[in-house]
């Protein structure tokens, strides 16, 4: 039977990176007989553009009836000035809560030919493969009441709200400590308990789960202890779990260590292993259009989707090679860029 897969290439750098990644689905459909069918929509500005939203009522039903999505990335200053209800990142926001898309993992491997690309030392970085599981539906990001008022003496005010329940807690846990078992059973789970009550639950609910798990060795450690650990110590972190908004910045943060944001792809899943598939990067305005965006990290996108979606290994392993050989022939985007490489684009 067929699988489907809807492809949305999104704003800025969206479209260039995903018509590269494109390409390899479609030799890796054809060489492992995959039997993909692929289908393209909008989502974010382009959407906004097309549909006068930033995720249409039909394309989210093309996103339900599909296997497996794959995205570029949203947003750009085009659409900085329209109603805030209609920006880019609310489509992308609401397109990973009306699909139940809760667990999102970003893994931050150190590719060994980038080890000068990386912002810390050579010793630091080697060997670097961490897994960060960050809590994609719930918190700050989507906490109500969400509002900007005006105090009674004329200052303005705003104020957003983190909530989370226990099944939030409990099913994103669970994804964390599964990612431990298929690696080396390490849990650091990552909360600001020492302050927030949402973090008090966190922690408790991690406790509670871990039970399930004795094979896990677990350990809690408050965020900005985790930002400067990152930085200082990365590899004695193994797999991470998170909340929406500490993941968001985490990731991002353990992004360098491993040359650059351009390489690392993410997987957003449902409790059944749909997923969505993307970059962890945005759009990148500043360089969009000009054919220099690094696409692996939509390309290694693809083959998470492979291995996590359609558990097709050796297809997934096959896209992680090939990646690893373009770096051995010194072939290098600008934002990886080192000495004795030669800089290749999108367009060539
Ligand atoms: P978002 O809020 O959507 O995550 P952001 O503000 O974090 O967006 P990005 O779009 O991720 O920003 O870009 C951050 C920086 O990284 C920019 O300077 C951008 O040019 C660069 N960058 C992002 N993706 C790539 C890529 N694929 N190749 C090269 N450079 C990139
Ligand atoms: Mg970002």
């Amino acid at each position: 039977m067929s699988k489907q897969i809807l492809i949305l290439p999104g704003d800025g750098i969206g479209p260039e990176i995903m018509a590269e990644a494109v390409k390899v689905l479609e030799v890796a459909n054809s060489k492992f007989n995959l039997g993909f069918e692929l289908s393209f929509d909008d989502l974010g500005g382009a959407a906004y553009d097309r549909y006068g939203v930033p995720l249409a009522d039909e394309t989210l039903e093309r996103a339900r009836a599909a296997d497996a999505i794959l995205l570029g990335a949203v947003g750009g200053p085009k659409w900085d000035t329209i109603d805030p209800a209609l920006r880019p990142e609310r489509g992308l926001l609401k397109i990973r809560s009306e699909l139940g898309l809760f667990g999102n993992l970003r893994p931050a491997i150190l590719y060994p030919q980038l080890a000068q690309a990386s912002t810390l030392k050579p010793e630091v970085v080697s060997g670097l493969d961490i897994l960060i599981v960050r809590e994609l539906t719930g918190g700050i990001y989507f906490g109500k009441p969400r509002e900007r008022t005006t105090l009674e003496n004329g200052e303005r005010m705003a104020f957003d709200t983190l909530p989370y329940s226990e099944s939030e807690v409990r099913r994103i846990a669970k994804v964390g400590f599964d990612m431990a078992m298929v690696r080396n059973k390490k849990l650091c789970s990552v909360d600001k308990a020492n302050v927030l009550a949402s973090s008090q639950l966190w922690r408790e609910v991690v406790e509670e789960v871990a039970k399930d798990y004795p094979e896990v060795e677990l350990s809690h450690m408050y965020v900005d202890n985790a930002a400067m650990q990152l930085v200082r110590a990365p590899k004695q972190f193994d797999v991470m779990v998170t909340d929406n908004m500490f993941g968001d910045i985490l990731s991002d943060q353990a992004s360098m260590l491993t040359g650059s944001i351009g390489m690392l792809p993410s997987a957003s899943l449902d409790v059944n292993n749909k997923g969505m598939y993307e970059p962890c990067h945005g759009s990148a305005p500043d360089i969009a259009g000009q054919g220099i965006a690094n696409p692996l990290a939509t390309i290694l996108s693809v083959s998470m989707m492979l291995r996590y979606s359609f558990a097709q290994v050796a297809a997934a392993d096959a896209i992680e090679q090939a990646v690893s050989q373009v770096l051995d022939q010194g072939l290098r985007t600008g934002d990886i860029l080192s000495e004795g490489c030669r800089k290749v684009g999108t367009v060539e």
